[in-house]
């Protein structure tokens, strides 16, 4: 079969390699999309630890159920089901893994790092995915190119879990690349009042954000995001605040701009040497504010964001730059890199 193989730092090459066999207890799929996702862009550029090299890499999947192993117990799966995949997997035995956070599992590894991902033409998916029950249906009125959003967007429901965002909200969100626009959707879809976007590339954060209905955008860099967010809210400050970027400038105003009972998301992470930031507690103290973090996401949350985006709730065209072959991987891993574009989608095996 066909597949983008991640050699090493900026090496991918289109080769031919095996196709996978569909072992007794393994499900095969013929993967018709796969997202690029802002950590395959890191993949490339930086490495992973958890890939390790020769590696097929693409975890925002869709595909259609090719062929299931003899010995496999999934009753809600069969064959020529369009499907997208769980990209967490857990050890299945931890504290973590028992309430099924596979997200939190210390041993956590997933599809397109540890295990192949979608950069090819066949994907088998792993016995162990399958008896955490890692396949999810795609709602019949989605198609599989829409569809290799769900992984993104499911990221940023586990997120907005914690956040209880609700009518009348003040929300901020720092960055406006795919995921801080997401959430911007999401938090509408919720009921928020003022959303707000706030990013220092401000001619793409215009040039993208404005396809989306009543969101609010700022220029980071000509904004003082505390003097407006007071004039705003009467001096109350955000209700919630979201980083969809890895600055720790954002996490820090943000948690400087939230008024009493304030929320804040700390979704992005920050580069793992210099992850370090300075905080007044007394904030967090008299205001009784909330500070979450959010790791990936699990079943429940794809099938919502199947939901969100089949109803039309979150617009998943918009969010779709491009559509290449997977010959082109490399440019666009670039375009991503270079803020030309939101997402690009890989078409593999077409619908
Ligand atoms: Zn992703
Ligand atoms: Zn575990």
């Amino acid at each position: 079969m066909k597949a983008a193989v991640y050699h090493g730092i900026e090496d991918i090459r289109i080769e031919e390699v095996e196709k996978p066999v569909c072992g007794e207890r393994e499900i095969l799929i013929k993967v018709s999309y796969c997202a690029i996702c802002g950590t395959d862009v890191r993949i490339f550029f930086h490495g992973h630890k958890k890939v390790n090299p020769p590696a097929i890499i693409g975890h925002e999947i869709t595909g259609i159920i090719e062929e299931i192993g003899k010995k496999v117990d999934y009753p809600e799966i069969k064959v020529g089901d369009r499907v997208t995949v769980v990209t967490s997997i857990g050890c299945g035995k931890c504290k973590m893994c028992l309430k099924g956070y596979y997200n939190l599992c210390p041993d956590t590894k997933a599809i397109g790092y540890y295990y192949q991902g979608g950069y090819a033409e066949y994907l088998l998916i792993p016995e162990i995915s399958i008896q955490q029950k890692g396949i999810v249906k795609l709602p019949d009125n989605l198609s599989l190119s829409e569809g290799a959003l769900i992984e993104p967007l499911s990221c940023c429901i586990n997120g907005q879990s914690y956040l209880n965002i609700e009518e009348g909200d003040t929300v901020v969100i720092y960055g406006g690349g795919p995921i801080g626009l997401m959430h911007a959707n999401l938090a509408k879809s919720s009921g928020a009042d003022k959303v707000i976007v706030v990013d220092p590339d401000y001619e793409r954060l215009e040039k993208f954000g404005k396809q989306f209905e009543g969101l609010i955008l700022w220029d980071g860099k000509k904004v003082n995001v505390k003097e407006e967010i007071n004039k705003i809210t009467d001096g109350y400050g955000a209700d919630v605040v979201i980083t969809a970027c890895p600055a720790k400038q954002a996490q820090m105003e943000g948690i400087e701009i939230l008024g009493s009972k304030g929320r804040i998301s700390l979704f992005g992470g920050l580069p793992k040497d210099n992850s370090i930031i300075q905080i007044d507690a007394n904030l967090i103290h008299y205001k009784e504010l909330s500070v979450f973090g959010a790791y990936a996401s699990n079943k429940k949350d794809y099938i919502k964001a199947a939901e969100l985006i089949s109803e039309g709730k979150i617009e998943a065209k918009k969010f779709i730059s491009e559509i290449i072959p997977l010959e082109k991987i490399k440019e666009g891993i670039n375009m991503i890199k270079n803020g030309e574009v939101l997402k690009v989608v890989v078409e593999i095996n077409p619908d």
